[in-house]
């Protein structure tokens, strides 16, 4: 009987820009993604029966077929038909750490986690390439959580292309734990009131994404990343390019979400007023987050928070950012 366990980090949108809708009911985006070194741990063991079972720690997770982790694994059953009728079904065991519905891709990183297990355990060898492509069928953010480091992703979010990564960072992440944002209402939401700057045209599209992939942001990142490499972190480098990072983060959905959620505006004021590189929402929300230098800056922040905001209901963590995807544990 196989086994494996798997590393399934979370990430953050250091970008997000809705550029219009798309005929199959999404909205073209472009976004730059990060992934962070917070992660879920998924174990995977064959068992020898013809069915799937799904067990999580966490009281909020769905543990029937609407978890997409065992979306993931009825996907890889029907698509290796052979393969499961050879080797029988799987029992994953999602161990939670990342916050659950926080704009942290904790579902899409958990199926994208099944979908590098499975093809482990089954020998399947699937290419990168091969294991995007049945991620997409799961959702938009599961691609990326396949590969991780950090990414400029357009279409719906699931076309990618990997950036040198900015793993020298450190984040603080907060979220209240009974505050949840739906990410289908945010996007309707932005759609009803913002529906008037939305483009639709090929070119338009192309020229909007382009303007990212050349951008101010895109270039401090790379430059970053670049004076990182050789020498793992030069210190007034990284405080010059992160701050110039931190200064032009974006996300158009906080056009919508912080208005309605003022306890999430406030988080992001309260961080805005610290010693921090940068603050803004994760995807829909109601995650914010604040870019850090170094750890120590990163610990003493999330404490004068800790201190500011009293109510149990506050949840922090402070994690690097991360230059990995799945991985085996
Ligand atoms: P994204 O950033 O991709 O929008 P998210 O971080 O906002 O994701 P998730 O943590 O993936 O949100 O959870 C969204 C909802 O999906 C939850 O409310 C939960 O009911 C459901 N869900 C399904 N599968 C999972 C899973 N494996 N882990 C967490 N939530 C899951």
């Amino acid at each position: 009987m196989k086994s494996y366990s798997l590393i399934a980090p979370g990430k953050i949108n250091l970008y997000l820009e809705i550029i219009g809708d798309r005929a199959d009911g999404f909205h073209e985006l472009v976004m730059i993604l990060q992934s962070i070194e917070l992660a879920d741990v998924i174990d995977l063991k064959s068992n020898d029966t013809q069915g799937i079972t799904l067990h999580c720690n966490h009281s909020q997770v769905p543990v029937d077929e609407t978890n997409l982790a065992y979306r993931a694994a009825q996907l890889m059953c029907t698509t290796f038909a052979d393969s499961y009728a050879n080797y029988g079904g799987v029992d994953i065991t999602i161990a939670k750490n990342l916050p659950v519905a926080a704009g942290l891709a904790g579902g899409s990183a958990d199926a994208a986690a099944v979908l590098v297990g499975m093809d482990l355990m089954w020998n399947l060898g699937l290419t990168q390439p091969e294991l995007q492509d049945l991620a997409a069928k799961l959702g938009s953010d599961v691609p990326f959580c396949i590969s991780g480091g950090t990414a400029i992703a357009t279409g719906r979010g699931e076309k990618l292309d990997l950036i040198s990564n900015l793993n020298s960072l450190w984040v603080i992440l907060a979220k209240y734990k009974n505050l949840s944002v739906s990410t289908p209402w945010a996007y309707q939401t932005y759609r009803k009131n913002y529906r008037n700057s939305y483009v639709s045209d090929v070119e338009g599209i192309i020229s909007r994404s382009d303007r990212v992939r050349s951008g101010d942001l895109m270039n401090a990142i790379v430059e970053l990343a670049r004076s990182l490499a050789p020498i793992g972190g030069a210190g007034s480098l990284v405080k010059q390019k992160g701050r110039k990072i931190g200064e032009l983060l974006y996300n158009d959905l906080e056009k919508v979400v912080l208005p309605e959620y003022p306890k999430v505006a406030e988080l992001r004021d309260i961080f805005a007023d610290k010693r921090v590189l940068g603050t803004m929402m994760s995807g829909s929300g109601p995650t914010v987050f604040a870019l850090c230098e170094n750890e120590d800056q990163a610990e003493e922040v999330a404490n004068q928070v800790r201190d500011t905001i009293v109510d149990s209901d506050l949840e922090l963590w402070v994690t690097k950012l991360g230059s990995s995807g799945i991985q085996v544990a």
